[in-house]
């Protein structure tokens, strides 16, 4: 496939220090990385991005907050007119820290919640880790930003979903993202978490009703999802354009840069898929590079398997996310956790009964 001549948003991964343990980290955060970049290097990336005609970079971690000059990165972005969004699990998030994301001009803040309070406690391993998520966005939406919630899904809070929706409403939040938790990083050690796909019909069912909600609703990020006839209403980000699902675009018009340096088109891919690092070679050189980010870029439809290899979906779809295919099956192209498995279930069980 075609990448675009620029990414058109770049995951900017600041640092992995975290203040949370969270049992479903994906990348294992909590201690910084040996050698991460320094403000110089970031600097250099952003200014790279720019050069290419990025419009949009998401500072996240670990905890983007606790890389100490977050805003002047902000600042750097917003010079050369990217839009810049943040993501945080919201400890140290006070007023003072809202009105500084004001200032230097973040577009938006992203607060990582996973259920109810302690569910969510437990998963970060944080006593008090949700009553300050919480003030966090309230902290945000005072200062009058934008404030969105992420949430990863699994087994130990699927049943928490609907509650949740009526506190992130009233807190002020103003879009819920969705995603799958992955057998990645920490959450490897704890797969009881991890949602088997005999979990998805549920999943589908309790996602269809809070669409129907007269407040919050939540959108599904990309590995979650696919096939389904409501798909592009359960992805579309509420009071936002519509947005279908057109396969991973990791290294077509996304890509990730980690707190070391190392490029990928998605920093939710395995390091196998590390294309380069800026550090050795020009963020411009390895976006450039026709014969990088392989997996999308020479893609073939050879590379489906399973259920994904006979779908009369899979031109557009390529087998659902990437990352979670490497993460579930070692290999990209296979889904087994797609939504239309899980509504031909949900049929054929109606069908039954
Ligand atoms: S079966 Fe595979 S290719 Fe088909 S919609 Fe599902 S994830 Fe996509
Ligand atoms: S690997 Fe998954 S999360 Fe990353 S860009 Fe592709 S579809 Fe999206």
């Amino acid at each position: 496939m075609k990448p675009s001549p620029a990414p058109f948003v770049a995951v900017l991964e600041l640092t992995l220090r975290c203040p949370c343990r969270c049992q479903t980290c994906g990348s294992y955060a909590g201690a910084a990385r040996a050698r991460e970049l320094d403000h110089d290097e970031w600097l250099g990336v952003i200014g790279s991005l720019a050069d290419l005609g990025c419009r949009r970079i998401t500072l996240m971690g670990g905890e983007p907050l606790l890389y100490p000059r977050w805003a002047d990165l902000v600042c750097a972005g917003r010079a050369r007119d990217m839009l810049v969004d943040l993501i945080s699990c919201g400890q140290g998030l006070d007023e003072r820290v809202a009105l500084a994301m004001r200032e230097c001009g973040l577009h938006s803040v992203t607060i990582s919640i996973d259920g109810l309070a302690n569910t969510h406690d437990a998963q970060r391993r944080v006593s008090g880790c949700f009553e300050q998520a919480l003030r966090a966005i309230r902290f945000v939406d005072q200062a009058g930003l934008k404030v969105g919630v992420t949430s990863q899904v699994n087994q130990g809070n699927l049943s928490e979903l609907e509650s949740l929706a009526h506190i992130l409403e009233e807190a002020g939040v103003l879009g819920w993202q969705l995603q799958l938790t992955l057998p990645l990083g920490r959450a490897e050690e704890h797969r009881h978490l991890i949602a088997p796909p005999a979990m998805m019909p549920e999943l589908l069912r309790v996602l269809r009703r809070l669409g129907r909600r007269a407040g919050l609703r939540p959108h599904l990020t990309d590995n979650i999802g696919y096939g389904t006839s409501d798909d592009i209403a359960l992805r579309t980000i509420q009071g936002s354009f519509p947005r279908p699902w057109l396969g991973c675009r990791a290294g077509l018009d996304a890509l990730g840069v980690g707190s070391d340096g190392r490029v990928k088109g998605c920093l939710a891919l395995p390091d196998i898929c590390t294309e380069g690092n800026v550090r050795e070679e020009p963020l411009v050189a390895i976006w450039n590079d026709p014969n990088r980010f392989s997996y999308n870029r020479h893609y073939t439809p050879a590379q489906l398997s399973g259920a994904c290899a006979d779908c009369e979906q899979a031109r557009l779809c390529r087998g659902g996310c990437t990352a979670t295919a490497y993460a579930m099956h070692g290999k990209p192209g296979v889904s087994t956790h797609c939504f239309l498995h899980a509504s031909a279930t949900m049929v054929s069980t109606t069908r039954e009964a």
